[in-house]
């Protein structure tokens, strides 16, 4: 404990500073009793390891992992904003889904754990320990499986995700994932230049956006098999419809060998019919295996276009620009909806656009909504634009009846 305290204190620390915030999060496995009793005290011992390494797996480096009780992990992670406290949360109530293997026979892990918040709960180590340790507490008492925060209000917030977890369950149960697609155009002619594609569930007429869902889905072990999907289904369409289409590739999925071999498996002629979008933190979390990565596609025959998605939102972006061979560049639809009254906005789009173009990259501005937005993007020489002025995200059946026709005549 007494090393873990420290690390974490010094985390604390630095935090103050800088205005982020910290969760300390105490995990126990609530079944260990019984698993030394099923597999032996060694046996056992080999669980508790790789359940550790699991956790370093799963949790970025920035995480501080380490064993402070018989079968009890402690957990520190920074965190900045409070949706990657839903992901986080996610990653936690994931673990209950571990299976050990010993052979062909395998044993399910579940756990408890607390959670209590820098700075919301405590402002150092000893008040954030105690109140997660209450809060662990708490948890066991209600069962296997549980997940408590110190705070009810943020408890009662991230249990409302449980209608989440039902949800995207049912959905890969009775197919319910659908695929909707936007249009982007070509800013001087408005020509379709290619679609992106955007998940939807729909239920009962319900349709649910992915801001609902996809969260919990990037930090699930279904990331994989939902994102096969996507891709297939794009490749079908691509197939049929003969159009460039985009799609939206989690950060897990694209850091993965197994991505290359996926992309791969696509029929050559195809292939450089898809762009894949990425967003631009997943090129900061993990800059040398994104070069890697992106150096290996663009090594294949006709490869897949790639694109920086939410361009803008992070903060050494442009430090790496010039050394990832990104296609495009689309630009956070943030700076677009502000740049007409706000002049930062205004300066940083304008920027953006300038660099790309020194870089040879496309820009492609998201969220166009007025046509103000639109001459002036056009002005500065954007090449592409996508947003609710010219198109919403349309189903497969619009994109069809109309999407298509209005291209042959084109
Ligand atoms: P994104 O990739 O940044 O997608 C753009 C989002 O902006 C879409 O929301 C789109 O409907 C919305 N949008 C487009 N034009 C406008 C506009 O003019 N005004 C406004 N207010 N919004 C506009 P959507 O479809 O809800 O998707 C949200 C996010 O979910 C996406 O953001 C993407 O990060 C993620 N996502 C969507 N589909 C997938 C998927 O298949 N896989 C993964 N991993 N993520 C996905
Ligand atoms: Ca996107
Ligand atoms: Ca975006």
């Amino acid at each position: 404990l007494n090393g873990f305290s420290v690390q974490v204190s010094s985390k604390l620390r630095e935090l103050t500073y800088k205005g982020m915030m910290g969760i300390l999060i105490l995990i126990d496995i609530y079944n260990m009793t019984y698993i030394n009793k099923i597999l032996g005290f060694s046996e056992g011992d080999e669980l508790l390891k790789f359940f550790a390494n699991k956790l370093k797996e799963i949790f970025t480096d920035s995480a501080i992992i380490s064993r402070i009780g018989a079968d009890t992990f402690g957990l520190y992670l920074t965190f900045e904003l409070s949706h990657e406290l839903s992901a986080i949360y996610f990653k936690i109530l994931n673990l209950n889904e571990l299976k050990y293997y010993k052979g062909v026979d395998s044993i399910s892990i579940t756990i408890n754990a607390g959670c209590a918040l820098f700075p919301r709960d405590g402002h150092n180590f000893i008040d954030l320990y105690e109140k997660a340790d209450i809060t662990l507490t708490r948890a066991k008492n209600e069962g296997e499986g549980v997940i408590k925060f110190f705070n009810e209000e943020i408890e009662k917030d991230v249990e409302s995700r449980w209608d989440v977890i039902n949800l995207v369950k049912r959905a890969f149960d009775e197919n319910l994932f659908v695929l909707y697609f936007q249009p982007y155009y070509q800013t001087d002619t408005l020509k379709i230049s290619g679609l992106e594609a955007l998940v939807r569930i729909i239920d009962n007429d319900k349709i649910y956006n992915p801001g609902y869902f996809i969260d919990y889905i990037e930090n699930s072990p279904n990331i994989r098999k939902f994102e096969d999907w996507v891709i297939k289904e794009v490749v079908e369409k691509i197939k049929k419809w003969n159009i460039n289409i985009s799609v939206n590739i989690s950060g897990k999925t694209f850091i993965n060998q197994d991505f290359i071999n996926k992309l791969l498996e696509i029929p050559e002629f195809l292939r450089d019919k898809i762009t894949i979008e990425i967003t631009e933190r997943i090129f900061i979390e993990n800059p040398e295996n994104s070069i890697s990565i992106i150096s290996m596609i663009k090594k294949m025959n006709n490869p897949p276009r790639i694109a920086m998605d939410d361009f803008g939102t992070g903060y050494s972006s442009l430090v790496y620009l010039k050394d990832l061979p990104v296609d495009i560049i689309k630009i956070d639809i943030n700076f677009i909806r502000n740049m007409l009254k706000d002049k930062k906005s205004f300066a940083i789009v304008q920027t953006i656009i300038e660099l790309a173009k020194r870089l040879d990259k496309i820009t492609l501005a998201e969220g166009v909504e007025q046509k103000e937005q639109l001459d002036i993007l056009k002005f500065l020489g954007c090449e592409m634009i996508q947003g609710f002025l010219l198109s919403k995200p349309l189903s497969a059946d619009i994109v069809e009846s109309e999407i298509l026709k209005s291209i042959q005549n084109n």
